[in-house]
């Protein structure tokens, strides 16, 4: 089940403080990628064993003013409609604002929990000033420093209450959702496939749709899709267009298994394509990239190989994900995107015998061993796949704290070019024996 932790109030009350604080056990990962984290205002946090997406709602909103007030009223609402829990930022040091009374206005009709987080209570002489919070009418507050990190502890302990529990799920056919930015050809290929045109572009006034599960059965193929498209249209201000669009793509992309993402073959990857990758990637799910639009592109015999070389610069370290170049107009390897999440699907569910894994993997590791730390050998013993919806395994041996990054990959490469996982996550784990 998809948690989503939304954060909202008005500007400067410290919402990206905070959420640079929930996913910052993250940001080792995120450095690795720089240049494409300056526009990320969505990511994984975790707290007591739960893992949930946090949406910093504040990097959305563009600073002109006309439509600035205007633009937070919409986003808090589509915060409610969207999150599973809302965080609402005010700030001790400002008291309250007419914004933070409007906006407590709206968040009082939803039906969403709500936390109400005072920010900036850096030191204990402040909570006496946090309690005039309470006037807002929302319920406990929570003082926090989110520069200090004091406080977000308790605040979490009772976020993570609110969760909606793991549900096995009833049907257990594959989920594949289809993703990617607005006009990159999304309906088009669920039209396609679905073999009839269905008007997604016509939003039904007032009613909110949620990504639409299509059931899915010829050909021998038989999956439920989720469809994010058509979507673009719900929201008046423009700055929340992509704001609405993440969270959709956030939410069906938790639901899949595998998470189609489709590019513009004219636009190519983009940072927000990157974004969304690294996302399914952390989030463990199985990927494939689909570049439509291929009837677009002047091509000679190097042109697949050069896009494929961009597009996988972009995505590493995880480079191991089938590209697929579609042109759905002309009806060219659509079946071709399904084949490959089929068997992203498989590799994401294979499990690997033991005596099979030892047999492969233990002679390659005799021959390379882990370089010797200050006279010290790890020796790796034996290695089991553990049981879980993506691919784990775990390398027993007596020195697992000597086990460098390096070494890592080359074990994931291995795994990698001895059984298929492409287009999964591979998490390997040392442990003690
Ligand atoms: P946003 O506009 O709501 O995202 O706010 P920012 O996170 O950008 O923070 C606005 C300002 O408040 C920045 O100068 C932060 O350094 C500061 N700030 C954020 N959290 C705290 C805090 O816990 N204590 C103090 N004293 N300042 C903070
Ligand atoms: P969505 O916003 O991702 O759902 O994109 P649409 O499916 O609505 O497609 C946006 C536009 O791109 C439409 O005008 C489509 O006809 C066009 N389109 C979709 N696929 C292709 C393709 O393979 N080649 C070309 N040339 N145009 C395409």
């Amino acid at each position: 089940m998809s948690n989503i932790v939304a954060i909202v109030g008005r500007p400067n009350v410290g919402k990206s403080t905070l959420y640079n604080r929930l996913t910052e056990s993250r940001k080792a990962i995120v450095d690795d990628f720089s240049g494409v984290t300056r526009d990320r205002h969505y990511g994984v946090a975790e707290w007591v064993g739960r893992n949930f997406t946090v949406i910093d709602t504040g990097g959305y909103v563009a600073n002109s003013d006309d439509v600035f007030e205007a633009a937070i009223r919409e986003q808090v609402n589509i915060a409610i409609e969207e999150a599973t829990v809302i965080l609402f930022v005010v700030d001790v040091t400002t008291g309250i604002t007419d914004l933070d009374d409007e906006i407590a206005n709206i968040l009082r009709k939803g039906k969403k929990p709500v936390f109400v987080v005072v920010n900036k209570v850096d030191h204990g002489l402040l909570q006496s000033d946090a309690s005039i919070f309470y006037s807002l009418g929302l319920g406990e507050i929570y003082n926090i420093s989110s520069m200090s990190g004091s406080g977000t502890g308790e605040l979490l302990d009772e976020v993570v209450k609110t969760f909606d529990d793991d549900v096995v799920e009833e049907n257990t056919l594959p989920k594949y959702a289809i993703v990617g930015r607005p006009n990159v050809g999304k309906s088009s290929i669920i039209n396609s496939l679905i073999g009839k045109d269905r008007n997604i572009v016509t939003p039904i006034a007032g009613t909110t749709r949620d990504s639409i599960h299509i059931h899915y059965n010829q050909y021998g193929h038989e999956f439920m899709l989720i469809d994010t498209a058509g979507l673009r249209k719900k929201t008046k201000v423009k700055e929340n267009i992509e704001f609405y669009s993440v969270m959709r793509t956030i939410k069906a992309m938790e639901e899949a298994d595998v998470v189609v993402l489709m590019l513009d073959a004219v636009e190519g990857l983009e940072a927000q394509d990157v974004n969304i990758f690294h996302l399914a990637e952390k989030n463990k799910k199985g990927i494939v990239v689909v570049v439509n639009k291929w009837d677009l592109i002047e091509k000679n015999t190097k042109t697949v190989k050069v896009f494929e070389e961009t597009i996988r610069q972009k995505l590493a370290p995880f480079t191991d994900v089938p590209i697929v170049f579609t042109s759905v107009t002309e009806k060219q390897r659509v079946l071709k995107v399904l084949e490959m999440a089929n068997r992203v699907y498989a590799n994401r569910a294979k499990k690997i015998p033991t005596s099979k894994l030892n047999d492969v993997m233990l002679p390659i590791i005799e021959s390379y061993p882990p370089p010797a730390i200050k006279g010290k050998y790890v020796k790796i013993k034996y290695i089991t796949q553990i049981k879980g919806t993506s691919p784990m395994f775990a390398f027993f041996c007596n020195l697992p704290q000597y086990v460098k990054e390096s070494y890592i990959r080359f074990i994931e490469n291995k795994l990698r070019e001895n059984f298929d996982f492409t287009g999964v996550p591979v998490q390997i784990f040392f442990r003690q024996k």
